[in-house]
């Protein structure tokens, strides 16, 4: 390539908005680090037709000029409901390898390419960009634990026959407590899964990429990231070097919430009239859908441990319905909540209908504890406003993160539901009080707190997230 080309780098995310804002937020940053880059992101179409993150694509084009989008085509597959939405997003991504190859070769017309970054499900273009001779990174975007998880999967798979759900035993993976079997990340619980397979490749092709950029920080996952390094987790081959340079969170800003164009939401402003750091919050990602039982269950339990909350509210999830769709819709709180509930509880709680200003929230004084479906930016997110957690797993890799958060950081209590999966009031009641007034609480504020700090020292001026950014940024230049 022509040294005398512009340099840039191209991103690939899953056609997830979340995703895609963690992937922005790391082109942002590199461009505080490296002003003169150019970016270029490949936008692959959502699975379903529907494109909700058109408004943020020209949000972002508007105000940051050096970074490009290319929308690619969106691709018409045949819709089984049989089928995960996880294998579906694979599918779209796998279809557009040819539309990928064609980006990458028109860009490099203009452009000398320094990487390709890539998330877990747009690994299909791993090949692609490989065989264009250009060096291709992973962006992990969950956590080091779960990274150590990930590479040490393949072994796993080898030692048994059976598959997850059946085998009824605590794993032991390097560099992490002994996690239940059950508590792997859904899709793999079944041997026979589609995305099993996905997942067994992903985590074969992984070690071997140009390098695995995870968004964490050093104090916050010491162990893992460890246990990664020193080939514990691929026993038998190299491991790419693991570069940490989070915690990556989107910026906050108060005055809008994405929905209500500019005006300050309304659960701000109910905050700003509660006392410091005696709310719970409790919100669950971007999917996280209850029945009416367990709506109803979270209520009472609420109700009784007297606590002031601010509780993110959403349709239960429908049969025939895509998940992203009800979610969207309004709930009607009366036919969802107990009887009377929001008016006995109308001093000290507040619901709000679907979605939540969550990283404002979270910064804001009056809020103590945060009940949390454990994704992973929500825990970062939690982290960097130094805010204590209860762990509620719901879907992905989230049952592996609460043991990481209770067991290994220490900065969660856990929420612990039945065999099926049910959590009673008693529960709930049970790890609200312990979270804002009691003992238990007090040793995960403190540490919760300590990690905050952590954090910020991690991504100021010579911190370990800063200096590994510009070494990372520096050894592209010289591929
Ligand atoms: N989020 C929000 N309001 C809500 C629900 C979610 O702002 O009511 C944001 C949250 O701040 C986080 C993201 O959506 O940045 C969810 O990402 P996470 O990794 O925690 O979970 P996922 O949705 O991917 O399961």
């Amino acid at each position: 390539r022509s040294l005398a080309m512009q340099e840039a780098i191209v991103l690939y995310p899953s056609p997830q908005i979340g995703h895609l804002i963690s992937m922005v937020e790391f082109c942002k940053l590199i461009l505080t680090h490296q002003p003169s880059l150019k970016i270029h992101i490949l936008n692959p179409p959502p699975p379903y037709g529907a494109d909700s993150t058109a408004p943020y694509i020209s949000a972002v084009s508007a105000t940051v000029p050096s970074i490009t989008f290319h929308q690619l085509p969106t691709i018409n597959l045949s819709i089984s409901s049989s089928r995960h939405h996880e294998s579906l997003v694979f599918e779209t991504l796998r279809l557009n390898n040819p539309n990928v190859q064609n980006a990458l070769i028109s860009i490099s017309k203009n452009y000398n390419i320094i990487s390709f970054i890539i998330d877990f499900f747009s690994t299909p273009a791993f090949d692609v960009a490989t065989a264009l001779n250009i060096p291709v990174y992973y962006f992990n975007t969950s956590g080091a634990g779960c990274l150590a998880f990930t590479l040490y999967f393949p072994t796993i798979h080898k030692k048994t026959t059976k598959s997850f759900k059946d085998l009824d035993i605590h794993l032991d993976i390097p560099g992490i407590p002994p996690t239940p079997s059950s508590d792997m990340p859904k899709p793999l619980l079944e041997r026979d899964d589609e995305l099993y397979k996905f997942m067994l490749d992903f985590a074969t092709i992984l070690p071997k990429s140009a390098g695995i950029i995870v968004n964490t920080f050093e104090a916050l996952e010491p162990r893992p990231l460890k246990a990664v390094r020193d080939g514990q987790c691929v026993p038998d081959s190299p491991t790419a070097p693991i570069q940490c340079i989070g915690p990556l969170i989107a910026t906050s800003d108060r005055s809008s919430d994405g929905s209500t164009g500019n005006s300050i939401p309304e659960c701000l402003t109910w905050l700003d009239s509660q006392p410091s750091k005696s709310v719970v919050f409790l919100c669950f990602g971007s999917l996280g859908l209850f029945t009416v039982e367990q709506l109803k269950e979270i209520a009472i339990g609420l109700e009784r441990s007297g606590q002031r909350f601010l509780w993110v509210v959403r349709n239960p999830p429908a049969e025939n319905q895509s998940v992203a769709i009800k979610a969207l819709s309004d709930p009607d709180l009366n036919l969802l909540l107990p009887e009377g509930f929001l008016d006995r509880t109308k001093q000290r709680g507040l619901v709000v209908k679907s979605w939540a200003p969550q990283i404002a929230v979270l910064n804001h004084d009056s809020v103590g504890g945060f009940v949390t479906h454990c994704g992973w930016n929500s825990i970062l997110e939690s982290v960097c406003a130094g805010v204590p957690m209860v762990a509620w797993p719901l879907y992905a890799e989230q049952r592996l993160n609460r043991v990481l958060l209770v067991e290994e950081i220490k900065i969660a209590l856990p929420m612990v539901e039945s065999e099926n999966g049910f959590v009673n009031s008693a529960e709930v009641e049970k790890r609200v009080r312990e979270l804002m007034e009691l003992e238990q609480g007090k040793s995960i504020r403190e540490q919760t707190t300590a990690m905050k700090h952590a954090a910020m020292a991690a991504l100021s001026e010579g911190g370990s997230s800063h200096v590994t950014l510009d070494q990372l940024i520096e050894s592209w230049k010289h591929k």
